[in-house]
């Protein structure tokens, strides 16, 4: 089944975009020099692309990719407690392996992808707006519970091309501070 993007979405997404939330991804931001941990959805129409995308970016830090995979169905949008994909303990998990990585593989840089349109996202009606919100508690969660890691947050959006963008946070907060603030007519 063929989601489209739905409009509500794609002019979040350009405003996003507009205001910087949305950035083209430098990967020297981010230290992969061991390797990074991957948090995206299952979704098949996707992940190639993702991973493709991902693994390019490493290529200025390592010879070979190094992608540590977790991968279920808008598995991102799982580590909010508020979230209504963190259901039947799908949060505790993923928490309890990012946990381990560090342990397990030496790598301390994750990527929590979430992407639209989504069908694990659009069954639990989370708009873009709710996907941002709920990756990046994801990640502050993330940060708090293992503070030793470095996590970005990404969007990757299939609007009839496929691009991945990373989630800028003091814009995104800024831009949520805009809305909150506009005048009650
Ligand atoms: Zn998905």
């Amino acid at each position: 089944m063929a989601l489209h993007l739905s409009q509500e979405d794609q002019q979040l997404f350009e405003e996003l975009k507009k205001f910087g939330v949305l950035q083209h991804v430098d990967g020297h931001r981010l230290d992969q020099s061991q390797g990074v941990f991957i948090v995206m959805c299952s979704d098949g129409d996707q992940s190639p692309d993702i991973i493709t995308f991902h693994s390019n970016l490493m290529n200025q830090q390592r010879d070979v990719p190094r992608l540590h995979l977790f991968a279920d169905h808008g598995l991102a949008l799982c580590l909010a407690p508020d979230s209504p994909l963190s259901r039947n303990y799908r949060g505790q998990n993923l928490f309890e392996s990012i946990g381990d990585v560090p342990t397990l593989k030496g790598i301390k840089t994750g990527a929590l992808y979430i992407h639209a349109p989504c069908a694990a996202a659009t069954r639990a009606e989370l708009n873009l707006l709710e996907q941002i919100r709920l990756v990046k508690a994801g990640k502050a969660l993330i940060l708090k519970q293992f503070p030793g890691l470095q996590i970005a947050c990404f969007l990757h959006i299939d609007n009839g091309g496929k691009h991945s963008y990373f989630i800028e946070g003091s814009l995104w907060r800024e831009w949520l501070k805009r809305q909150s603030s506009l005048p009650v007519l």
